[in-house]
């Protein structure tokens, strides 16, 4: 079976080509960025309009295929911004409609997971889910996907592009945050918010502001010290998360888990534990079609189907919300 995944959540519009046999045919994307401010979604759903059609061609280019060869559509239908999705269910629905071919909407943190075990080896692992708007502790547990912890406020990824925003860097800023923290020398102490399995970055952001405000510190050492407080928070919760699940894996995943210094940080907590740590390459670690149409195959082989009817967005879904009937 081929599948071709579409995704919209966000700043990402990408096609995907998969196979039954895990092959990944074509995974082409083109992202909204900005030089100043961040994402405004109805100019992210313009972009993705604007490159739908050559997306998805490339990507049958790539794979040599035509649309003829394409068994099955699947897009994100949840969770993300309502104007983006909107485009990616759109041009799922009309290709499927036009061309006859079933189609399926599938949870984007979910896929993200999904297409971690299918590349990686993984077989029970704790995800972190370190992107832009979600930042969550899930795993597979009495039958389905869990949320053990996740940010209170915003997700790791937008505090990052927030003050890179703040301090004049454009978006996406957190390889930007990335680049400056090497050159950076002292560590400045920043408030730690971690409850339980929970974290929350909305007054770690306002105290950066006021630190870079004040002219008393390096913007180098700044963002230095802000990488290593929230890498150490979300490494303890995940942590917590694998000792209370009784897990021996961890996985990453969104774009945030492309960082050098989190993926040296998760290891060394996996290591020290005696636990495994998977990390897939960085093309798959952010938004991309190719988990789309992964997650697409996983469902659709299991029995799941879906009318047109029911290939409605769904902005809010939370992980536990979807009936998971691929795994046992
Ligand atoms: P996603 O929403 O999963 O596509 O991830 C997008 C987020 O990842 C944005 O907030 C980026 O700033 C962030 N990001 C991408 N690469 C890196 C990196 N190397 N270090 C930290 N954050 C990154
Ligand atoms: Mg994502």
């Amino acid at each position: 079976m081929i599948c071709l995944g579409i995704e919209s959540t966000a700043h990402t519009f990408g096609a995907g080509i998969v196979d039954s046999e895990k092959r990944v045919l074509a995974n082409i994307k083109d992202s909204f960025t900005t030089e100043k401010g961040g994402i405004v979604p109805a100019k992210a759903a313009d972009h993705h309009v604007e490159v739908c059609d050559k997306v998805i061609n490339e990507a049958l280019e790539t794979a040599k295929l035509s649309i003829k060869d394409i068994d099955l559509i699947s897009f994100s239908q949840a969770p993300g911004i309502g104007h983006c999705l909107r485009i990616g269910a759109f041009a799922a629905r009309s290709l499927a409609m036009f061309h006859n071919i079933p189609i399926i909407g599938v949870n984007h943190c979910i896929a993200h997971l999904s297409i971690g075990e299918m590349l990686t080896g993984a077989t029970d692992p704790v995800l972190l889910y370190a992107s832009g708007a979600n930042t969550q502790i899930i795993a597979y547990e009495g039958k389905k996907y869990r949320v053990f912890g996740e940010s209170l406020d915003m997700g790791v990824g937008n505090f990052l592009d927030s003050f890179a925003r703040y301090i004049g860097l454009g978006f996406p800023g957190g390889p930007k945050i990335y680049e400056l923290a090497l050159k950076g020398k002292k560590f400045i102490e920043l408030p730690y918010s971690v409850k339980g399995m929970d974290v929350s970055f909305g007054g770690l952001l306002t105290n950066l502001k006021q630190k870079f405000d004040s002219g008393k510190y390096r913007v180098e050492d700044l963002c230095y010290s802000l990488q290593e407080t929230v890498f150490a928070m979300l490494v303890e919760v995940s942590e917590r998360a694998m000792a209370h699940c009784g897990k021996n894996e961890l996985l990453l995943g969104g774009g945030v888990a492309c960082n050098k210094r989190l993926q040296e940080m998760a290891k060394e907590m996996c290591k020290e534990r005696s636990a495994k740590c998977f990390i897939p390459e960085n093309e798959f670690l952010v938004d991309n079609g190719a988990m789309i149409a992964w997650q697409g195959i996983l469902e659709y082989s299991a029995g799941k189907r879906m009318s047109i009817e029911e290939s409605v967005i769904l902005p809010y879904q939370r992980v536990d919300e979807v009936v998971v009937n691929w795994k046992d």
